[in-house]
């Protein structure tokens, strides 16, 4: 029976003790005082596991074949039935899977039942700080001397978002010391910071768009859905998933702006749309066509920028300010100058390349018997309980192939 050790205790790094504890002798090593502790803060608290439709469009990353393989439908199904005989029972709210407690603890609950009745020893407080290949066995020490030997390791120590959760980036300096390169990492699932000199005033809205984003003046990416409006520029989700984008251009010193669409579902326009509105509404002002649309806040933005007055009418407007309305309202142009930082990044982008791994074991292509798995991995996903699927999909195939 040979010794695996599984550094990390977080999503990816559970799964591949349990699966590789059926067969070897397993040393679980976290950082942390408990496992799981990143878990506890997904889905705003509930936990949001998995997704429906998963797929490996859902995500970035270097090898897009290698991600279909690990995705395959075969592998989905297994580890999502492996996730219900663990006992985690879902709800499953458009296509979004999360505990029917609606409780993230629940599921950090489960895996440390699950560890607790197991062979696995699970070694907390233990800090990996250097590992050492010598013929064949590997040497893990941490950062207070002490040291496992083992024949296999399985580095599942995350990224280098929420580093307050014990993932701080040291899983890259153990793959990189084992000889793997690293993709430049940078935060995603963030926010989007912007020097516009309006931003205090639309501070705290919440409403629906488009986000488009542009680098040199090219299209990038676009999303939809829900848009947070912050003193220091934009959140909320389909911000969240062009971020990573957006994180890579900042790096290569592009020039970024997003084009915001605050009217997104128009099928001919917001110009035609508001026209025929104001043929009903004739003698309304601006402010009193646009109040049930927009908040207070968001709409004086729009008709300061665009140059009009609230008590503006229409109909009487000129065709350019019409125009220039319309246009602040569905390409809303706003400057970024950088995401928000790795501290509130829910995921990073960029790691241990893809291509370095076979995927159907998720084996080291350059170290033998080193296998990776979860975040470290160059591959992020967007919103929707992707990140914490390929992270439980990753570590079941690699405690499973160990
Ligand atoms: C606020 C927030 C909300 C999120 N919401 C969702 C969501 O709803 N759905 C979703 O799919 N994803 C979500 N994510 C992303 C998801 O949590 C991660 O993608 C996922 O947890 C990654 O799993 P992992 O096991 O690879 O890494 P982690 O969960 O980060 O686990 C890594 C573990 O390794 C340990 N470790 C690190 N370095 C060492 C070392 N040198 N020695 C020993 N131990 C080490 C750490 O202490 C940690 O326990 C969210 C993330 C955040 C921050």
């Amino acid at each position: 029976m040979s010794t695996v050790a599984v550094v990390g205790a977080g999503a990816a790094g559970i799964v591949a003790a349990l699966k590789a504890s059926k067969k070897h002798r397993v040393v679980l090593l976290d950082g942390n005082d408990k496992c799981g502790k990143k878990i506890l803060l997904t889905g705003n608290g509930r936990c949001n596991y998995w997704n429906s439709v998963l797929g490996a469009h859902m995500y970035e990353t270097d090898n897009i074949e290698h991600l279909e393989t690990i995705l395959s439908k075969d592998n989905i199904e297994a580890c999502l039935d492996y996730l219900e005989k663990l006992g985690i029972y879902p709800k499953i709210k458009n296509g979004y899977y999360y505990p029917y407690s609606n409780h993230a603890a629940s599921i950090r609950e489960i895996f440390q039942k699950k560890i607790d009745n197991s062979s696995i020893e699970f070694k907390t407080n233990f800090k990996v700080k250097d590992i050492n290949n010598r013929s064949g066995e590997f040497l893990l020490a941490s950062d207070s001397g002490k040291t496992v030997k083992c024949d296999k390791v399985i580095i599942a120590a995350g990224s280098k978002a929420a580093p307050k959760t014990g993932s701080d980036g040291s899983g890259y300096m153990l793959a990189k010391k084992t000889g793997h390169s690293i993709n430049s990492v940078l935060p995603s699932l963030t926010g989007l910071v912007s020097l516009g000199k309006f931003l205090k005033e639309w501070e705290k809205i919440r409403c629906d768009a488009k986000v488009s984003l542009f680098a040199n003046g090219s299209f990038v990416k676009e999303d939809t859905g829900e848009i947070q409006l912050t003193s220091t520029g934009i959140s909320g989700i389909c911000t969240f998933n062009i971020s990573g984008a957006a994180a890579k251009c900042i790096e290569r010193k592009e020039k970024v702006m997003v084009k915001i669409n605050f009217m997104p579902h128009l099928e001919n326009g917001f110009y035609d749309w508001f026209s025929k509105r104001c043929e009903i509404l004739s003698e309304y002002t601006l402010e009193e066509a646009l109040e049930s649309i927009f908040n207070y806040k968001l709409m004086f933005v729009f008709l300061k920028i665009a140059g009009v007055s609230k008590d503006d009418i229409w109909n009487r407007l000129p065709e350019n300010k019409k125009q220039t309305l319309c246009r602040t309202i569905e390409e809303f142009s706003l400057d970024i100058s950088g995401t928000e930082n790795f501290e509130r990044a829910q995921v990073c982008t960029g790691g241990v390349p893809l291509s370095e791994i076979n995927p159907y074991t998720m084996e080291s292509n350059i170290e033998k018997g080193l296998y990776l798995a979860g975040e470290v991995l160059d591959v992020d996903g967007r919103c929707g309980g992707y990140n914490l699927a390929f992270a439980f999909i990753s570590g079941y195939i690699a405690g499973g192939c160990v």
